[in-house]
C-alpha cells in the first residue's frame, strides 16, 4: 500500500509498484506513491478518452464553475498542500504557500475566459463562422521545479476548452499532483483528470499514444526534442515550454543597489530552479565592481536550510541528479572566474548549495553558456565596444531576458533586439495568466496563458455557409 495513489476514472488506484519520494533537505524517503506501468497508463488514457466525450458536451459556463470550485478547494487545503510541496520539492514554505496561492489565482483567472464563435464574414454572399473545438485527451507533462503551479498552466485551459487530461508529474515531485487530482475527483466527472506516475520511463509512452491528441510539455530542451519526435507519428498538437538561459543587460545609468536586489531575487528564487530565472548578468564596466559587491552582499546574507524551518530563504536543489550537475558547474565556474559569495558546500545531509556569485567570467565559459538551473549567478563585464546583443543572443535558447536602465527608450531599443519570448525592462521573472508566455528558438513551441494559450487547446473548425 502506498501513501498516495494514482487517480484513474475518479478513483484512488493502487499502482503496479510504488515509488519512494525523497525530501531533498534530509535525503530521507518520507512518502510513497503508486507507480504506473503501461497497463495503468493505458487505463488512465482510456478513462480520459471516455470522459472527454461527456465533458465536451457540458456548457463552458459549467466548466468555469468547476474551475472555480477547484480553486476554492485549493484555498481550503492550502496549508496542507504547501507543506507537502516543501517536503517533496525543497522550496521554503513561504515560496510553497505562494505557489499554492498563484495556482489558485491562475485557475480563477482562466475560469473567466471564454471561446466565443467568431463571425469572419457575414454578407450577401456567405456567412463564415470560426468555432474552437476540443482536441480530446491532453497529456500534461510536468517538471519538478513548480510541480503544482505548472499543472495550473495547462490543466484549467485544457478543461475549459472541453478536453480531458492525463497528468504526468516528475518522479521526484508527484505528491502535489496527486493532491490536485484528488481535489478534481470530487468536483469533475470521473475520468476528466487522471494521473500517470513513473520513474522517468512513461513520458515517451504517453507522447506516442494514439489516443492522446495533444501534449503540453514543460521540461528540458533535450526531453522536448524527444517529445516532438515521438509525437510525430500521430501528428499530435504540441506545446513545448523548455529550457532558457535568460540574459540581463545592465546599462551604466542604473541605481546599483536597487537593481542588484531585484536581479538577486530573479536569479535565486526557488534556488535558481526557474525556467525564467535570470541566468547571466551582463553589467557595464563602469558599475561592474559595485554591482558584484552588492550581489555578493545579498548572497552572503541568505539563510540556507530546510524549507520547513521558518526564515529559510534558500532550500536545497530538488534531486540528487540536479545537485550533482550544479556541483559540476560550480567546480568549473571556480576555474573560469572568481567566486565572491557562496561556493562552499555545507556538510550533509541535503542537496544544499548556497547562493553563489561568480565574477570575471565571459561568453564561452560553461557557467555562462549553459543553463545552470541552480543557485549560481555569473556576472559578466561588458564595455561600450562589446557586442552586447550578440552576447545575449549567442545561445540556442531564448525564453526570457531583461534590460535595466533609467533610459526606457534605450532599454526598449535593446529589448526589441533580444531573441526571446519575453523581455522585461527593469524587472525580471514577472508573468501572469493574462500575458502569453513562450519561448523563442530552442526554448519551445507555442505559448501558454491568455487567449493565445487557450486557443492551443482547441481545433479550429470553420463553418462556411453559402447564401
Ligand atoms: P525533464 O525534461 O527532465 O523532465 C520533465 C518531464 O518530462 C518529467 O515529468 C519527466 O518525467 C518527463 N520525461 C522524461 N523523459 C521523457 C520523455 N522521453 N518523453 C516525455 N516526457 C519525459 O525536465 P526537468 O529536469 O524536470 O525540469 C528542468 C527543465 O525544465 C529545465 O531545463 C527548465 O528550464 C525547464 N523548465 C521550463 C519551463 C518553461 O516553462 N519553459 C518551466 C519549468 C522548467
Amino acid at each position: 500500500m502506498s501513501d498516495y495513489k494514482l487517480w484513474i476514472d475518479g478513483k484512488a488506484t493502487e499502482g503496479a509498484s510504488n515509488l519512494d519520494v525523497v525530501n531533498p533537505a534530509t535525503e530521507k524517503v518520507f512518502a510513497s506513491i503508486a507507480r504506473s506501468d503501461t497497463a495503468l497508463a493505458d487505463k488512465a488514457i482510456a478513462s480520459a478518452k471516455a470522459a472527454q466525450k461527456i465533458w465536451a458536451k457540458t456548457a463552458i459556463a459549467d466548466r468555469q464553475v468547476a474551475l472555480n470550485k477547484i480553486a476554492d478547494a485549493l484555498n481550503a487545503n492550502a496549508d496542507k498542500i504547501a507543506r507537502v510541496l516543501t517536503q517533496e520539492q525543497g522550496k521554503p514554505i513561504a515560496e510553497a504557500s505562494a505557489e499554492v496561492m498563484y495556482t489558485e489565482a491562475f485557475i480563477r483567472y482562466f475560469a473567466t475566459m471564454d471561446l466565443p464563435v467568431e463571425v469572419l464574414q457575414d454578407d450577401d454572399a456567405k456567412r463564415v463562422e470560426l468555432y474552437r473545438k476540443p482536441l480530446g485527451v491532453v497529456a500534461c507533462i510536468i517538471p519538478w521545479n513548480f510541480p503544482l503551479l505548472i499543472i495550473a498552466f495547462k490543466v484549467p485551459l485544457a478543461l475549459l476548452a472541453g478536453n480531458s487530461c492525463v497528468i504526468k508529474p516528475s518522479p521526484t515531485t508527484p505528491l502535489t499532483a496527486a493532491l490536485f487530482a484528488e481535489i478534481c475527483a470530487d468536483i469533475l466527472p470521473a475520468g476528466v483528470i487522471n494521473t500517470v506516475n513513473d520513474d522517468n520511463d512513461l513520458g515517451g509512452y504517453l507522447t506516442q499514444h494514439a489516443d492522446v491528441a495533444k501534449v503540453s510539455f514543460t521540461g528540458s530542451t533535450e526531453t522536448g526534442k524527444k517529445v516532438m519526435a515521438s509525437a510525430a507519428n500521430t501528428l499530435k498538437r504540441l506545446t513545448l515550454e523548455l529550457g532558457g538561459n535568460d540574459p540581463a543587460i545592465v546599462l551604466p545609468d542604473v541605481n546599483v543597489a536597487e537593481t542588484a536586489a531585484k536581479m538577486y531575487g530573479a536569479a535565486f528564487m526557488n534556488c535558481g530552479q526557474v525556467c525564467l530565472a535570470l541566468k547571466r548578468a551582463y553589467v557595464h564596466e563602469s558599475i561592474y565592481d559595485e554591482m558584484c559587491d552588492e550581489l555578493a552582499k545579498l548572497a552572503k546574507a541568505a539563510i540556507v536550510g530546510d524549507g520547513l524551518e521558518q526564515g529559510t530563504q534558500i532550500g536545497p536543489l530538488n534531486n540528487k541528479m540536479q545537485y550533482e550537475k550544479v556541483k559540476g558547474f560550480l567546480e568549473n565556474a571556480k576555474k573560469a572566474g572568481k567566486v565572491i559569495a557562496g561556493g562552499e558546500l555545507p556538510d550533509g545531509p541535503g542537496y544544499f548549495i548556497p547562493p553563489t556569485i561568480v565574477r570575471d567570467v565571459k561568453d564561452g565559459d560553461e557557467i555562462v553558456d549553459e543553463e545552470q538551473f541552480g543557485p549560481i549567478m555569473p556576472v559578466i563585464k561588458y564595455t561600450d565596444s562589446d557586442d552586447i546583443i550578440g552576447s545575449a543572443n549567442g545561445v540556442d535558447v531564448g525564453l526570457g531576458g531583461s534590460v535595466w536602465s533609467k533610459d526606457i527608450a534605450k532599454a526598449k531599443e535593446i529589448a526589441l533586439q533580444v531573441e526571446s519570448g519575453t523581455v522585461w525592462i527593469n524587472t525580471h521573472l514577472d508573468f501572469g495568466p493574462n500575458i502569453p508566455f513562450g519561448g523563442a528558438k530552442q526554448s519551445g513551441i507555442g505559448v501558454e496563458f491568455a487567449q493565445e494559450g487557450l486557443n492551443e487547446f482547441t481545433q479550429v473548425q470553420v463553418i462556411n455557409q453559402a447564401k
